[in-house]
């Protein structure tokens, strides 16, 4: 690093004077991944803005992916996508449900968007001449979409969770940012708060700092003495532990933070208050608080979910049901709906590549409704078309989503309408019957990474339907990801025979929902409804579908 790299450059000047008026949180980790950065943002943001604040959170991941959308769930779980559409972590699934805030594309970037970015704008003769390097380069289109989400003026807090742990390589441009930023806005301005685990020695009965101490010296070696811990614990930590902690990490003893094992996710709003996080945030950064937390909602929503008075049994039918996390929006989705409804919703996860004639009654039988989720890629399809038409015929309540509707147009050609041979053609490109096909615009595109359909499009709804009455509404916006189509040529054909057609996106007359006549409840939807639910709004598909699988579950009792 040359000693030109230590030094602001204009553009950091400039970008400290202009954004001084939000407040930066960094959060960093240590000692393991998958502590839960995601959560602990999530959860501070959820406090500071029940205290009237404005917040929003950004993620930035260390690879070298452009985004997640071209990554196979099994290795990053849910591809989260946001109104402006853009494939996004599915850590800002969780901001968006505890803030119940939008996101966008500039709440998550990678390093190989920063690369992308740095490597085009070189290409283009914009750095006159200079060696591109990591310092300043990076590290400055690093700041530069750090401080993107103060453009607008409209936050208080800005949140920015660091991926990976620090020490790994690839986060340490981001760390080296991080640094510059607190340099530039000053301590009142910008604070780190550093994740870790204390583990627990269950032969000695101890629970050990000395992991925690190594990776706050490694981030003091970076230059970045974090303001606050959060300790991630499965045992409370004694005042002792709390002592060592602070006299070895060098925080003051009220920033060592507990951040005990929870029942669930949404019980940690709750405990970093009653550890005082939210407090401690607002004194490092000089903020007078506006009022208390007002957190009655989001305790109306935790008494309900844990004290319910109904339970249903939901099946997901989907590919990739090892990895929970691959549906994690949905199963998030059923939560919020299921406090809505006073009801605990069990999910039973079911591989579709295990459903066909000779089992689907056996696995789908006594079941109280059945999902079947979005996937893409062939394997798997036939096991979805099987659970769909027992469902049909069965009269089980119905959630198609994305590949789950398409599926459910298929069986329908194939069982109903006797089209024999119908297909997908993301499953059969030689079928003669492709109810279920590429948009022309689409058969073009060559490039995998952000060519889909993506983002929030319009729908309208017919009135008089089951949709309507579900949504309570004509006109919805929903968010997709997808690039296979309801094909209009077989509208007629199918809507006559009983599946109607009943959303439309009005200006390319796209088919977004399909439900079906003389069924208590089958509805398919092109979108995708798990992107929209949070805690405070849960998604009426969600909210009607548990109340089905109750009805359901009390006329076959
Ligand atoms: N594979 C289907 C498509 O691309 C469905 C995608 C999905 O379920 N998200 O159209």
């Amino acid at each position: 690093m040359g000693i030109e790299g230590q030094l602001p450059t204009f553009a950091t000047k400039f970008l400290r004077l202009r954004m001084s008026s939000a407040k930066y949180i960094f959060v960093t980790g240590g000692v393991t991944s998958s502590l839960g950065k995601g959560i602990i943002s999530a959860s501070l943001g959820k406090l500071l803005q029940a205290r009237g604040f404005s917040v929003t959170i950004q993620k930035f991941d260390p690879y070298i992916n452009i985004d997640p959308g071209t990554l196979n769930p099994y290795e990053h779980g849910e591809c989260y996508v946001t109104d402006d559409g853009a494939e996004t972590d599915l850590d800002l699934g969780h901001y968006e449900r505890f803030l119940n805030i939008t996101t966008s594309q500039a709440n998550n970037v990678t390093t190989g968007r920063i690369y992308n970015n740095v490597i085009t704008k070189e290409r283009k003769g914009e750095y006159l001449g200079k060696t591109v390097q990591v310092v300043p380069h990076i590290t400055d289109e690093i700041k530069r979409n750090i401080f993107l989400l103060s453009e607008s003026g409209k936050y208080d807090f800005i949140i920015t969770e660091i991926g990976g742990s620090v020490g790994d390589i690839e986060s340490l441009p981001f760390v080296e940012a991080v640094r510059q930023v607190r340099w530039d806005l000053g301590s009142n301005n910008a604070l780190v708060i550093h994740l870790t685990l204390i583990p627990y020695l269950s032969a000695a009965k101890e629970l050990k700092t000395k992991p925690t101490q190594h990776s706050v010296k490694e981030l003091l070696s970076y230059g970045i003495q974090p303001d606050i811990l959060v300790c991630r614990t499965e045992h409370a930590l004694s005042m002792e532990i709390r002592k060592k902690l602070a006299l070895f990490c060098n925080v003051n003893l009220n920033s060592v933070i507990e951040a005990i094992d929870a029942e669930t996710i949404y019980d940690v709003p709750m405990l970093m208050r009653k550890e005082k996080l939210d407090e401690r945030v607002l004194a490092k950064l000089k903020v007078t608080p506006k009022h208390e937390p007002d957190l009655e909602q989001w305790k109306v929503f935790l008494g309900k979910l844990k004290n319910p008075i109904n339970e249903v049994t939901i099946g997901l039918v989907g590919k990739y049901v090892t990895l929970p996390d691959a549906y994690k929006s949905i199963a998030e989705a059923f939560i919020h709906a299921g406090a809505e409804n006073d009801c605990k919703v069990h999910l039973k996860w079911i591989s579709s590549e295990d459903i066909h004639k000779d089992t689907v009654k056996n696995i789908l039988g006594n079941l109280d409704a059945v999902l079947v989720a979005p996937g893409f890629g062939e394997r798997g399809l036939e096991g979805k078309i099987e659970a769909i038409k027992f469902v049909r015929e069965h009269k089980i309540p119905f959630l198609g989503i994305c590949l789950g509707m398409q599926c459910a147009v298929v069986e329908f050609a194939r069982n109903v309408l006797h089209l024999a041979d119908a297909s997908t053609t993301e499953l059969n490109p030689k079928t003669k019957h492709p109810v279920i096909d590429m948009m022309e615009e689409q058969k073009k595109i060559t490039n995998k990474g952000g060519t889909m359909r993506l983002g929030a499009y319009t729908c309208k709804i017919k009135k008089g339907t089951k949709a309507f009455h579900v949504y309570g509404d004509s006109i919805i916006q929903e968010r997709h990801r997808h690039r296979y189509e309801f094909n209009n040529k077989y509208l007629d054909q199918i809507e006559e025979a009983g599946l109607k057609a009943v959303g439309i996106n009005p200006d390319t007359n796209l088919v977004e929902i399909v439900e079906l006549k003389d069924h208590p409840w089958f509805i398919g939807v092109q979108y995708h409804p798990e992107l929209k639910s949070t805690v405070l709004n849960p998604h009426p598909l969600f909210v009607k579908f548990v109340e089905a699988a109750m009805i359901h579950k009390k006329s076959n009792s």
